[in-house]
């Protein structure tokens, strides 16, 4: 019988063979115990998401320190001070309250903390996420220029849940379009801003065919959550 170990690194092999030279995996470990994460990790796994807080600060704390955390999740401005000292990304930045809490908690760890701007291209009014004129007024602002301890590292879309692929191409599409205006426009001479973060389970090889350099995969990689598992 094939172990649970097994079967997450044959998925892994799996997911990583899909992936083009420049497309890197996070392999989003949410709801998933230490032992499923460490059997990634023995086949070669580095990058992690994980959305909660309250699971991401144990983990990291328990599980090898080569590990890099992406926290893929919306964060709450009350949760940032437990994140920063982890994190090696926060993926999912969509306000400036926010990166004004990020940059503050990134200053008394004396760290640059990496951030994505997430960007709203879904049809569902619940997800997070700019505008891109919303996002232009927090790039302008000097409250932003002010944030020393911020490095903004590129941006993040999540598509509709929908079956048809046209569209979710289109939305991944957009996201694309967003990184390439905001390139030019704010970061023409910043190395540091260079990641798409878009794609998870069920879209992510459309999501790479729009240029996506991060691919947020969970369940193709660990299985179905078991959300019951979870106090
Ligand atoms: C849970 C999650 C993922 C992974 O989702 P799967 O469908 O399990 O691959 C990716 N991105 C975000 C933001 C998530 O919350």
């Amino acid at each position: 019988m094939i172990t649970i170990a097994e079967e997450i690194q044959a998925n892994l092999q799996h997911v990583k063979s899909d992936l083009p030279e420049g497309v890197r995996l996070v392999a989003v470990s949410k709801f998933n115990p230490a032992e499923n994460i460490m059997a990634a990790y023995e086949a070669g796994q580095r990058l992690f998401g994980e959305s909660h807080a309250q699971e991401l600060v144990p983990k990291a704390a328990a599980l090898p320190k080569d590990i890099k955390w992406h926290f893929i999740g919306h964060l709450q401005t009350n949760k940032v001070k437990q994140v920063v000292p982890v994190a090696d990304c926060i993926e999912a930045v969509d306000s400036l309250k926010l990166l004004q809490e990020i940059n503050k908690q990134a200053s008394k760890c004396g760290k640059k903390m990496k951030c994505l701007l997430q960007f709203h291209v879904a049809e569902e009014e619940t997800k997070f996420g700019f505008t891109i004129d919303e996002c232009r007024n927090v790039l302008e602002s000097q409250e932003f220029k002010n944030l020393d301890n911020i490095i903004i590292a590129g941006v993040m879309g999540m598509a509709s849940q929908v079956t048809d692929e046209q569209q979710i191409l289109s939305e991944f599409g957009e996201v694309a379009a967003i990184f390439g205006i905001l390139k030019q426009d704010y970061f023409k001479d910043s190395p540091d801003f260079k990641e798409i973060s878009m794609g998870m389970t069920h879209d992510y090889k459309l999501a790479i065919k729009k240029g996506a350099t991060l691919v947020r995969v969970g369940s193709g990689i660990f299985g179905e959550r078991m959300y019951a598992n979870i106090k």
